[in-house]
């Protein structure tokens, strides 16, 4: 079947209340993205372990690192919104590590849930997407992905995989309506940065054209971009959100 074109429009002219997840929405940046898209209309739902949604977001208990679990998250979350249109793929975690210190176990529970997470929801959702020949799939990576950080070899690993993931999808999908697109925020203010040594956080302010470190609403914004009827044809792309770090990589 031959893919369709739909009309152009307007940033804000995405007029349906549509159902979204947003993996990791209980605080930091999967928080304002959740907040945002709810201001703007949609009916959003989060997965999370611990709990602690913003207001008006769907909290359902799970963990990404669990395929029966995000089965399960999923069937909760379309039976009260319907099935998923915009899936943002955020939750993420750190386990820093010099690499020649680096054990097996540190490596495979960041690639675990940062990139085999995002495997797990993406490949549930797509099941909903591919039947409503409509979807939006953004995968929270890093600037690190591309840029290297010492101390993160496993974390790197993980970003950058997620570029090969949203090219790969949008290669598969992309006749169908479906899109997948990749941010990639710089230092941005939250509890993950907080936990680095003040030294680390001094050096990479230095290093930021901007001059200073990104708000979590911030990343929010790109992704309520690329999560829009206007964002119809821009697939496969990584859109920075680091005040100039990665120079658009
Ligand atoms: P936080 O540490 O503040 O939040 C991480 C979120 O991920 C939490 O909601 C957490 O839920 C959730 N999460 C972690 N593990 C799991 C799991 N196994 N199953 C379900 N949810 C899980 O992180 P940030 O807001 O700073 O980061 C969000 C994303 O943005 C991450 O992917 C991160 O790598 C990326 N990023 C962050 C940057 C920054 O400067 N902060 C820069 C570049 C990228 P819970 O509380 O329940 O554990």
């Amino acid at each position: 079947m031959p893919a369709t074109t739909p009309e152009p429009t307007t940033p804000d002219a995405t007029p349906r209340q549509r159902s979204v997840l947003v993996t990791g929405a209980n605080r930091g940046i999967g928080r304002a993205i959740a907040e945002r898209l709810v201001a703007g209309g949609d009916k959003v739902a989060t997965i999370v372990r611990s709990g602690g949604a913003p207001e008006g977001v769907l909290e359902v208990i799970g963990d990404v690192r669990d395929t029966a679990s995000v089965d399960a998250a999923f069937t909760q979350v379309e039976a009260a919104h319907g099935p998923v249109e915009v899936l943002v793929a955020n939750a993420g975690i750190t386990r820093d590590q010099l690499l020649m210190r680096m054990t097996d176990d540190e490596f495979a529970e960041v690639l675990d849930v940062n990139l085999t997470g995002a495997f797990r929801v993406v490949r549930r959702a797509s099941k909903g997407m591919i039947r409503l020949r409509r979807g939006r799939i953004v995968l929270i990576s890093s600037v690190v992905g591309l840029y290297g950080s010492p101390g993160q070899v496993n974390y790197a690993s993980s970003k950058s995989a997620l570029v090969g993931m949203a090219r790969s999808i949008t290669r598969e999908l992309g006749a169908r309506g479906i899109t997948a697109n990749v941010v990639a925020p710089g230092f941005i203010d939250t509890d993950m940065t907080k936990a680095l040594p003040e030294d680390r956080q001094q050096a990479y302010l230095g290093s930021i054209p901007a001059g200073r470190f990104g708000q979590a609403d911030e990343v929010a914004a790109a992704v309520q971009f690329l999560a829009s009827d206007a964002a119809a044809y821009v697939s496969g792309a990584v859109l920075p959100v680091d005040g100039g770090l990665g120079m658009g990589h």
